[in-house]
């Protein structure tokens, strides 16, 4: 696999290659050789992995992905949160063996959604043990880049190459070629809605970010596109088959403004803290009350997070049309959310709390989506040959719900699972077999995830019996029927 000089080389032909070092290319790398496949690599257009990306909550049914994908990598993921089950004291010797130390119980923190009257409409624990003793299985939080650094830790080294970005790919006879360009520097991706920086509402969707310098093509069998919201892989085959409409994400319809307000007056704190927060440290804001002239806009909502010394951090969810901010200055857009929370009837503390926000440190995204299933019944294809698309590059979704990565874990799971009976079954050279799995991945993870997108945009309104029925669903399914059967 390597040449002369020891590193990677492009004229090998891989029995897989995975274009994305994100969360769910790089589990269906280790999901891959977790079934003994080893002629794969994995290669990602960064530059150099870098600390970017959010935080990312894992729920039951994502960590049960990752544990049938392979359990190392579900047992290092979920350390950092059962080590934070262990208060701290309980680790310390005790001073005679029959001294039972009584451990402090940690406290279970619930994040409550709120009516504009203050009333709980529902609400869910974020601690990982309330989830595991609910489910069976718990939810841990973590960094998207902690998250690519500890799978990337469990594939050998020269598996993983950053400085290759995918820019086309071919089908010849037998084999996909996948050519990249290195040296590329990466502007902002106006669709990877994690990067919220400021002044960002280019919507245009250019991806001529640079010439980039070496040009390679790599040799595969299978090619496994996980280049996420934007992809390139998705680009290239829906421009081929007369797809470009569905070619670039599409928007969701639903925009966020951010910012952290520090010095908070203490009557804003006080009101707050008495109606709404009552002591959490995390709420999510919606006006349910039915009289609003927009319906659209009882999807908007606001998530406050107290931090110390009268800190407050917010989020405004809101249904703004994709192109209000084109032109805007960050003050006009901050008046659009204040505007907007006007529009939706929120009590003036809302607004007197985000009029303290400081322009020039706000920031603002757009939320863009592939879906799955458009209002036509057309459904947009996730393979074509030898190449499927999983995660985000085939269903991203606004992160509302927390399933992106979590759903990216499933397809993991299902895409490893067929693909390694392929090739037990000496499949590689077959495209009637390699079609036949990637129809099999489809129609088990298609309507799942049509269920899981349609939730993304609408449970917002529910109650707290239809999120726990849906998540009743969502997170008891257990492996190996999911891959089996779908559910
Ligand atoms: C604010 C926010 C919060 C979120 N919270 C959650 C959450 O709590 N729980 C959850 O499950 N999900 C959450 N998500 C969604 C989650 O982050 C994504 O669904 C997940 O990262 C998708 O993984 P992926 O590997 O498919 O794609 P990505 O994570 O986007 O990774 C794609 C990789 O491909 C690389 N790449 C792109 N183009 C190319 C190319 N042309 N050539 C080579 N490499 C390329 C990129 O550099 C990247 O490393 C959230 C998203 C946002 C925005």
């Amino acid at each position: 696999m390597k040449d002369e000089n020891g590193s990677i080389s492009p004229r090998q032909v891989y029995d897989v290659l995975i274009v994305g070092a994100g969360p769910v290319g790089l589990a269906t790398a280790l999901g891959l050789r977790k079934r003994g496949i080893t002629n794969i690599l994995v290669i990602d257009q960064t530059r150099e992995f870098r600390k970017v990306g959010q935080g990312v909550d894992l729920l039951p049914n994502g960590l049960r992905a990752l544990k049938y994908i392979g359990s190392d990598a579900y047992e290092k993921i979920k350390e950092p949160a059962v080590k934070a089950l262990q208060p701290p004291d309980s680790q310390e010797p005790s001073n005679s063996p029959d001294e039972v130390k009584e451990k402090p119980a940690l406290p279970k923190r619930l994040w409550r959604q709120k009516n504009i009257q203050g009333d709980t409409t529902r609400s869910f624990p974020t601690d990982f043990q309330s989830w595991f003793d609910r489910y069976g299985e718990g939810r841990v939080s973590v960094s998207w880049f902690d998250l690519q650094t500890t799978l990337t830790s469990l594939l050998p080294p020269d598996r993983v190459q950053a400085n290759h970005r995918c820019i086309n790919l071919e089908e010849e006879a037998g084999r996909v070629r996948i050519d990249t360009i290195s040296n590329t520097a990466t502007s902002t991706n106006p669709f990877a809605h994690w990067e919220m920086r400021q002044s960002n509402v280019d919507t245009s969707g250019s991806t001529q970010e640079s010439q980039g310098s070496d040009p390679e093509s790599y040799y595969a069998k299978l090619v496994v596109a996980a280049d996420g919201i934007n992809s390139t892989i998705r680009q290239v085959l829906y421009d081929n088959k007369g797809l470009k409409e569905w070619a670039k994400p599409h928007y969701s319809g639903f925009s966020a403004i951010s910012s952290r307000i520090d010095n908070v007056p203490n009557s804003i704190i006080e009101e707050l803290d008495n109606k709404y927060l009552q002591g959490e440290r995390i709420i999510t804001v919606h006006n349910n009350s039915g009289q609003l002239n927009l319906p659209e806009l009882k999807l908007l909502r606001l998530m406050l997070i107290y931090l110390p010394d009268n800190s407050v951090s917010y989020l405004l969810y809101a249904p703004f049309s994709l192109n209000a901010w084109q032109n805007k200055s960050l003050t006009e857009i901050l008046d659009s959310g204040t505007q907007a929370l006007r529009n939706a009837k929120f009590p003036t503390i809302f607004t007197e709390l985000i009029g303290l926000s400081n322009p020039e440190k706000l920031s603002h995204r757009l939320f863009y989506m592939h879906p799955v299933n458009t209002q036509n019944n057309f459904q947009p294809p996730w393979s074509h040959g030898r190449v499927i698309l999983v995660g985000d590059a085939a269903h991203a979704m606004p992160p509302f719900m927390a399933q992106g990565a979590n759903q990216g874990f499933e397809d993991a799971a299902v895409i490893v699972t067929f693909i390694a009976k392929l090739l037990q079954e000496n499949g590689l050279d077959k495209e009637n077999a390699i079609a036949n799995i990637f129809e099999k991945y489809e129609k088990i993870r298609r309507p799942f995830i049509e269920k899981i997108q349609t939730a993304t945009m609408e449970s917002n309104q529910w109650a707290q019996q239809q999120w726990d029925d849906f998540n009743e669903i969502l997170h008891r399914r257990v492996y190996p029927s999911v891959v089996t059967l779908g559910e």
